[in-house]
């Protein structure tokens, strides 16, 4: 597990935005933990349509922080 810092797409309201319910997502929003080897769409809008996949320590300047669950 990798700790998630504010900036990240972990922490990102766009990390696996259509799916951000699911329990793994939660889970991460919670513990601010990820596992490594973990990849998720990101759905910003800019990025969306490229389908581009990202880890939980990735991040870009489009970090809008996830409402907290
Ligand atoms: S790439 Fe940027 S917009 Fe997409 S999930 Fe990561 S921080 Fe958010």
């Amino acid at each position: 597990m990798e700790h998630i810092q504010n900036g990240q797409c972990g922490l990102c309201t766009h990390f696996g935005e259509t799916h951000s319910s699911s329990p793994a997502l939660v889970t991460i929003m919670k513990s601010h933990e990820a596992p490594l080897n973990m990849v998720d769409e990101c759905g910003h809008p800019k990025n969306a349509t490229l389908h581009l996949k990202v880890t939980p320590i990735s991040g870009c300047d489009g970090f809008t922080p996830a409402a907290q669950a």
